[in-house]
């Protein structure tokens, strides 16, 4: 039987790992020194940003917590838009602390539109975000990203958490797929 590898399905990888995490340490650096003192609280929306969760949080020196989230929008197709509704919510009061998102992407910034005013609403101290990825030409709605990773062409990208029909999660670049697997529809 022949083994599928996913690396067959690339088109063009548009981050390579090795500048994936570099960047990721480097802001991580930086905001271990701006929250110093601070016990910040770092939340993440499943599933997409787990993966930068991990390398993120690993290379903070500070002490933090680290909680999870995980929303539903109903919506058209590939448009985030529509209601946001809270799936699984998270274990932690965020009232008084402070808060720092961890995203995989902006697209079009609704879904960080949305959870920066709940965070408000439940009464964070503040709310800051920090975005892997940012696509600039897509943005529909006011997003204030404090720290970024990379900015990316108005292009669908999988990898490092980020999926297509829930595959691709694990490539550990960032990636844009062949043509061909839209159409055939499966991985
Ligand atoms: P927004 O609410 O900013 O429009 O969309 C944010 C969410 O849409 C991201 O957290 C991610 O789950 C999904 N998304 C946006 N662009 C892409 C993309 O290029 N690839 C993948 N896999 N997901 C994306």
């Amino acid at each position: 039987m022949q083994i599928k590898d996913i690396q067959d399905d690339i088109d063009e990888e548009l981050i390579s790992h090795d500048a994936l995490e570099r960047r990721i340490v480097d802001v991580a650096g930086a905001v271990s020194r701006d929250y110093e003192g601070k016990n910040p609280l770092l939340i993440a929306v499943l599933k997409g940003a787990a993966n930068v969760m991990v390398t993120f949080s690993q290379a903070m020196s500070i002490p933090l917590e680290i909680d999870y989230m995980s929303l539903s929008s109903y919506g058209s197709g590939t448009e985030s838009s529509g209601k946001i509704t809270v799936r699984e919510d998270l274990t932690t009061d965020v009232a008084g602390r402070h808060v720092l998102i961890v995203e995989d992407i902006v697209d079009s910034g609704y879904t960080l539109n949305w959870l920066v005013g709940e965070l408000n609403r439940r009464g964070a101290a503040s709310v800051e975000i920090f975005a892997m990825l940012e696509k600039p030409a897509r943005r529909k709605y006011h997003v204030d990203v404090k720290y970024r990773g990379f900015e990316i062409p108005d292009k669908f990208v999988v990898g490092y958490g980020l999926d297509y029909n829930e595959y691709y999660r694990n490539l550990n670049s960032i990636a844009v797929l062949k043509p061909s697997v839209y159409i055939e529809g499966e991985c």
